[in-house]
C-alpha cells in the first residue's frame, strides 16, 4: 500500500499490494479453500517450512514459514527477510520441512543480505531499522532518525489507546535511493509508470519502504554539503517540504502498522482505514528542525480538500467511502477520498475513540487473502458506530467547527 503524493502536489495512487496480485493470490487460493488453515501468526514457534519453485526453468529454493495454505496446493509463504510470496501449486517443484524452528533475519543477516543485493549500498541501522542507501550518510542519518521518533510516538499512542501492539517480528527496512532515476530503475517493477509520481512507498510484499533523496533534487538549488545538517534544515524549510516530510512518515506508518499487529499484511483492510491512519499520523511539524513531532494535529492539505469536497458531496460519500476502495484509485476521486479517509478517522478518534478502538481491532483479526464485500464492510461498520444517515450528520457537523 503505497503513496500517493506526488512532489507537491496529490496525485493518483495505486495500492501496493499490487491488487492484481492480491486477486491473483485471492484467487489461487480460492474462496473454498479459505477454510484454510492459517498456520502461521506471530509468536508462535514454528518449523521452517522450504519451498523450491520452479519459473522459465529455474529453480530456487525459499525458507520461510508457510501463513497460509490452500487445499489445492497454493500456498502464502513468509520468508526470513519478512517478504511475503503467493505461489500457486504450478509454480512449486517441491516441499520439505525442518525441525529447527523460523527465525527471522537479524538486522545484521539482512544488511549483509541487501547489500549483497544492491551493489554499491551501505547500511545505516537504528534500534528498529535497517537502512540502505546510496546517498549521503547525513541524510540517511536524518532519516534514521525521524523514523526512530515515529516508531516511539506510534506505539506510545496506541498504548496510551490500550492497543496492544507487538514488537515488528522483523527489522524493518527502508532503502534510499540517491535519486529519482535509480528509484525508479528499482520500483518500476512495482510501480510500473507510477513511479514518475511517487515519492516514496511502502510494499506489503516486500515490506519495505522505498524512496529518494529528496534534497538532491535539482530545482533545489540550495548550497553547502550535501552531508550536512544545515543543507538538510535548508531543505525542509522549502515550500514543498511538508509534503516531503508527509510522505516519508506516511509510508513509515503503514509499515509500522502492519509489523504491529495494528493490521495484517494481506488482509482485507479499507483503505479508509489504512490510509486514514496512515494520515492521521503523518502531519508535519516545521517549526521543528527535525521536521515532525506530533501525532493527530490537523492535518491542514486534507482538511482543505475535505472543505473542497464539502461544497457539492454527494450524500452517498460515506457510503462509497466505506464500501470498497474505488474512490482511493480513481485518479479523478483520488485526493477527496484521502481528504475524506483523513476527516472520519479524525472525528471517529476525537469523538467515539472506544468504538473505533473495538473496531480496528476486529479489522486486525481478519484472516489473509479474503477479500471481503461491501455488504460486509458497511455491516462491521454499522456494528460499531450505528446508523449511517445519523452518523454522516454528527460527522459533517463535527468537521465544520474543526479550524
Ligand atoms: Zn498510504
Amino acid at each position: 500500500m503505497y503513496n500517493e503524493y506526488a512532489r507537491g502536489s496529490h496525485t493518483s495512487r495505486k495500492t501496493l499490494l499490487p491488487m492484481s496480485f492480491f486477486a491473483s493470490a485471492a484467487r489461487f487460493l480460492g474462496a473454498a479453500s479459505l477454510a484454510t488453515i492459517i498456520l502461521g501468526g506471530f509468536g508462535k514457534v514454528q518449523a521452517v517450512d522450504f519451498v523450491t519453485v520452479e519459473k522459465n526453468g529455474t529453480k530456487t529454493e525459499l525458507e520461510g514459514r508457510i501463513e497460509v495454505e490452500a487445499q489445492d496446493g497454493g500456498v502464502l509463504l513468509l520468508t526470513r527477510d519478512g517478504v511475503l510470496w503467493p505461489l500457486p501449486k504450478e509454480e512449486i517443484a517441491s516441499r520439505r520441512k525442518d525441525d529447527k524452528p523460523f527465525k527471522p533475519f537479524t538486522k545484521d543477516e539482512l544488511a549483509k543480505k541487501l547489500i549483497n543485493d544492491l551493489p554499491g549500498f551501505k547500511v545505516h541501522q537504528t534500534k528498529h531499522y535497517v537502512f540502505c542507501y546510496n546517498t549521503s550518510p547525513g541524510y540517511a542519518a536524518w532519516v534514521g532518525g525521524l523514523y526512530e521518533r515515529l516508531h516511539g510516538a506510534f506505539y506510545n499512542y496506541w498504548k496510551q489507546l490500550k492497543v496492544d501492539l507487538h514488537e515488528p517480528e522483523f527489522p524493518l527496512i527502508a532503502l534510499v535511493f540517491e535519486n529519482q532515476e535509480s528509484y525508479a530503475q528499482y520500483s518500476r517493477k512495482e510501480l510500473g509508470d507510477a513511479t514518475k509520481s511517487i515519492i516514496g512507498y511502502y510494499s506489503l510484499q516486500s515490506n519495505q519502504v522505498n524512496m529518494y533523496d529528496l534534497t538532491g533534487v535539482e530545482e533545489l538549488r540550495i548550497k553547502g554539503d550535501r552531508n550536512s545538517a544545515a543543507r538538510i534544515n535548508a531543505i525542509l524549510s522549502q515550500p514543498g517540504a511538508e509534503r516531503t516530510v508527509a510522505t516519508i512518515i506516511h509510508e513509515a506508518t503503514h509499515q509500522l502498522a502492519y509489523n504491529s499487529g495494528l493490521e495484517a499484511r494481506f488482509a482485507d483492510n479499507p483503505f479508509w482505514v489504512s490510509e486514514g491512519i496512515a494520515i492521521y499520523f503523518e502531519a508535519p511539524d516545521l517549526q521543528s528542525a527535525k521536521g515532525w513531532k506530533k501525532i493527530g494535529g490537523v492535518n491542514r492539505v486534507n482538511l482543505f480538500n475535505f472543505r473542497k469536497l464539502l461544497r457539492e458531496r454527494p450524500e452517498t460519500s460515506l457510503t462509497t467511502l466505506l464500501s470498497d476502495d474505488k474512490r482511493f484509485r480513481d485518479p479523478a476521486t483520488a485526493s477527496d477520498a484521502y481528504a475524506e479517509a483523513w476527516a472520519l478517522n479524525y472525528f471517529l478518534l476525537r469523538t467515539r475513540e472506544a468504538k473505533y478502538i473495538d473496531y480496528v481491532k476486529e479489522l486486525a483479526k481478519q484472516p489473509q487473502l479474503v477479500e471481503e464485500g461491501a455488504e460486509f464492510r458497511l455491516a462491521m461498520f454499522k456494528k460499531h458506530f450505528g446508523d449511517l444517515t445519523t452518523l454522516d450528520t454528527e460527522f459533517l457537523r463535527y468537521m465544520r467547527s474543526v479550524q
